[in-house]
């Protein structure tokens, strides 16, 4: 075993599909607080290179940037498509966030994840040593720690998984459930976003795996300890508040307010994706304007929402959705002078993003299933202390665990949506200004680099008991 009290820290290794190698601006976020870190130990980042070739490569390449190493892995087309495409994004994903109905269970999607997490473990066993931490993100490595273990390799390791941990009865339906299983079990920290997904991961790994429970964070399994830890991410928040009356955020927020008028804003700002729940908000939108004509002419909604993954065939059939849901409601509702739902098909920069955060009286977060929601927190991030806007969240947001000061909805009751946008724009002043500083507190306390922090302290108590 080695000394986890050394007199300088570890060297830290973070592992990742993607890094931030090459990116042009690392504002905010994980990029920044992992660089840090990285950084701060000499540490190194491996990842996806983002090459694609026609054939496979066992190519790992060695970069530097900013006092960062990279160690870039290639991957051929027909890993990526098996890996990224297949695995990832149409079975875990789906799976993750409920969507059962939309996954495609096909055996050799499963055989190239398990090769690409071969492959990143032979990657970080060449290039790490036994006193480095090595910290890996999310779900498109559940079985690396697993490859390390099985190739007699010793790593303190930890995974965060940045997407909800579903039920397991759920879980249980992955073909390949206990495969995955095992690959959790092989790390040393877990980390999850919410209480909700550290009671479903606990009760799927002692229903399946006989894990007993030792203290609160703790799971023996067999003669592994793993310690599970409540680590909710958070934002840059003090940086991305300032981000919001910088220049550009003044000058995106200036060209929206020319269109607006005296229109109060309603936004949405999201990647789009099905797990965002956004055809059920726009009909929720279209309930607040049938129920409400006095608000006719008077708010515009404005959802942004940049195609993702547009590759995977359900991405193109939201897109579909979502244009004909939009000239729907704006054919019943709008008028020669308004057009309730603006739909921008595109993304914005952060700093433009924050200006139109602040210039909204109501944010509008309501995914069906979300691991965190970092837009919930961003858009309390932009808002003007003196006239701060309301958050309506998602019950089903991981933020909700946290951001109990938001108006709390159930995104698939279009009522519910319709009284809270209501709600929020008749809000008085007092009302609005203590939630949001209640909610503005809790997302400084626990900002990003809180979480980078708790998350690697608990490998100062993992492991068996003394
Ligand atoms: P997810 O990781 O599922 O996309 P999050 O809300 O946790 O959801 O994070 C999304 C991130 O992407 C946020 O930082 C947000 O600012 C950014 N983002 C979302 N939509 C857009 C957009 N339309 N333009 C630019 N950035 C966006």
């Amino acid at each position: 075993m080695t000394d986890l009290k050394q007199s300088s820290p570890p060297r830290l290794v973070a592992v990742s599909n993607r890094t931030a190698y090459g990116s042009q601006t690392r504002a905010g976020g994980l990029a920044v607080a992992l660089w840090d870190t990285l950084a701060e130990s000499g540490g190194l980042w491996i990842g996806w290179s983002g090459k694609i070739f026609d054939v496979p490569r066992r190519r790992v390449q060695l970069v530097e940037e900013d006092g960062v190493s990279f160690a870039l892995v290639d991957m051929s087309k027909a890993e990526y498509e098996g890996f990224y495409l297949g695995y990832a994004n149409s079975v875990l994903w789906p799976v993750m966030h409920n969507r059962l109905d939309l996954a495609v269970f096909d055996s050799d999607y499963f055989a190239a994840y398990e090769s690409i997490n071969r492959r990143f473990a032979e990657a970080v066993e060449a290039q790490t040593s036994e006193t480095d931490i090595v910290w890996v993100q999310d779900y498109h490595f559940f079985l690396l720690a697993r490859h390390l273990k099985d190739g007699g390799c010793r790593r303190r390791t930890g995974f965060f998984l940045h997407i909800p941990f579903p039920a397991p009865e759920v879980f249980r339906s992955i073909p390949n459930h206990m495969t995955l299983a095992e690959g959790i079990c092989a790390y040393d920290v877990v980390g999850l976003q919410s209480p909700h997904d550290c009671a479903n991961l606990g009760r799927y790994l002692h229903e399946e795996m006989g894990a007993e429970k030792m203290d609160d964070e703790r799971y023996r399994i067999g003669d592994h300890v793993l310690t599970m830890r409540l680590c909710p991410i958070g934002i840059d928040a003090e940086g991305f508040s300032l981000s919001a009356t910088s220049e550009v955020a003044e000058k995106a927020s200036n060209r929206l307010s020319r269109f607006l008028g005296k229109r109060n804003l309603v936004i949405g700002v999201d990647r789009m994706d099905y797990s965002k729940g956004l055809p059920q908000r726009f009909e929720g939108m279209a309930t607040l304007f049938d129920k409400y004509p006095d608000l006719h002419g008077n708010i515009s909604f404005t959802q942004i929402a940049p195609p993702s993954r547009s590759v995977v065939e359900e991405y193109a059939q939201l897109r579909q959705q979502l244009d004909e849901l939009s000239g729907r409601i704006n054919g019943d509702y709008g008028d020669l002078d308004w057009i309730p739902i603006r739909y921008l098909a595109r993304g914005y920069d952060r700093e433009e993003l924050a200006g139109l955060y602040r210039l909204a009286r109501v944010g509008l977060v309501t995914p069906l299933q979300d691991g965190m929601n970092l837009v919930a927190k961003e858009y309390i991030a932009a808002q003007d202390p003196d006239d701060p806007g309301v958050l309506v969240l998602s019950q089903f947001a991981g933020a909700a665990q946290q951001m109990t000061d938001a108006l709390i909805i159930n995104p698939h009751d279009r009522n519910a949506v319709a009284e809270a946008v209501r709600e929020a724009l008749q809000m008085p002043l007092d009302e609005r200004q203590r939630r949001w500083r209640a909610l503005y507190r809790g997302i400084c306390e626990q900002d990003i680099n809180w979480w980078r922090d708790h998350f690697l302290a608990a490998f100062d108590t993992s492991g068996p008991a003394d």
